[in-house]
């Protein structure tokens, strides 16, 4: 959901190359690939015009499944749900539901699904606390907290009245999460299918994202936490402003590149399963550590959030874009604030302006 294409940056041929996809088609909706023995490839289809579809991954346990993802709540992802499970999974129970994190795309139907077959959600504890914190804003108010964020941004009166209006949609793109859950801890294994796999968390796009690694198998699942084609959206909120995501995922990047072998294939939940996970993850570094050379250029002269638009997206940010573009530059930002290379201070209109040092 809080992803968005960024063609202008990572589609570039220096981002991916080397990169090589070795399955020639990916699964429609409702059908299932095999990617590596008891490894189920999935698809659905998610309702945005950059980004239509997420994978999620069926792995056989015993008589079984563990599904890894769940989907966005849509009746078009409860159809395929039941499609996949009765046609290409056998019909075979599902024991246990994984989600890398909190996003609705991923997490949505987890309620769902749990409830379908009376197993337990698993999931890191900040991903699993943190998304009941943000659908139970659902049919709340905006605060004045999110209208001073973004003020402070450089918004104007009708992008704060859209966000006025917008606020509490989170809840309604995930089904009711299960009252209780099982906990998944960095570093742990987990056995699936007779076989352990390393619980791998990484920081700066959601608070606690599981990665899950198979040494065994050489597969990766890396999430949102690794895509091929996309940089994700590394975003700051109005519930913790003067957070610095951006340094704890360039730290997640690295530190996966040290914990995961390069030679694994990598399941994203976006694009296609791919090998060079190195390659990959240092080109996702350095992107960032350009656009915060170019960020850092930009404050010469003192600027809002609003007018740093340009050293991220190519492409004129539009309405929609807005909450997304704004997290993004502030990360950026913030990023910058944090190793001292910009200040940012307030005007008597209560709007923020940064200057480099
Ligand atoms: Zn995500």
């Amino acid at each position: 959901m809080r992803e968005t294409l960024r063609e202008a940056v990572d589609d570039s041929p220096a981002a991916t190359a080397g990169l090589t996809y070795p399955f020639a088609s990916a699964p429609k909706p409702g059908d299932a690939l095999s990617v590596a023995p008891g490894v189920m490839w999935l698809r659905m289809p998610l309702p945005f015009t950059g980004l239509n579809h997420i994978n999620l991954w069926a792995l056989e346990d015993g008589a079984g499944w563990t599904l890894v993802d769940t989907g966005m709540q849509t009746t078009d992802t409860a159809a395929h749900w039941q499609q996949v499970l009765t046609g290409p999974l056998g019909g075979r129970p599902v024991t246990r539901v994984i989600c890398t994190h909190m996003h609705p795309d991923h997490m949505g139907m987890a309620g769902w699904l749990t409830r379908q077959y009376d197993c337990r959600l698993w999931a890191t504890r900040l991903e699993y606390l943190t998304c009941r914190v943000l659908v139970a804003d659902t049919g709340r108010e905006a605060p004045p907290d999110g209208l001073r964020f973004y003020q402070s941004a450089g918004w104007d009166e009708p992008a704060l009245a859209s966000y006025k209006a917008r606020f509490g949609g989170f809840g309604k793109a995930v089904y009711a999460l299960p009252d209780s859950y099982r906990r998944i801890v960095d570093g742990e294994d987990l056995a699936i299918g007779g076989r352990p796999w390393r619980a791998v968390v990484g920081r700066g796009h959601s608070p606690e994202h599981l990665c899950l690694y198979c040494a065994e198998l050489g597969v990766l699942i890396s999430g949102d936490q690794v895509l091929p084609r996309i940089t994700s959206n590394v975003s700051v909120f109005p519930t913790e402003p003067e957070a610095n995501p951006l340094e704890e995922w360039l730290e997640s990047l690295a530190s996966i590149g040290e914990r995961v072998p390069d030679d694994v294939l990598v399941l994203p939940s976006h694009n296609e399963p791919f090998r060079g996970l190195h390659r990959r993850l240092a080109a996702l570094i350095s992107g960032h550590e350009q656009r915060l050379v170019r960020m850092q250029e930009t404050l010469a002269k003192p600027k809002r959030v609003i007018d740093v638009f340009d050293v991220l997206f190519r492409r004129r940010v539009g309405a929609d874009m807005l909450i997304m573009a704004t997290g993004e530059s502030v990360a950026h930002l913030n990023c910058l604030i944090a190793r001292q290379l910009a200040v940012r201070e307030l005007d008597a209109a209560g709007v923020a302006w940064y200057r480099r040092t």
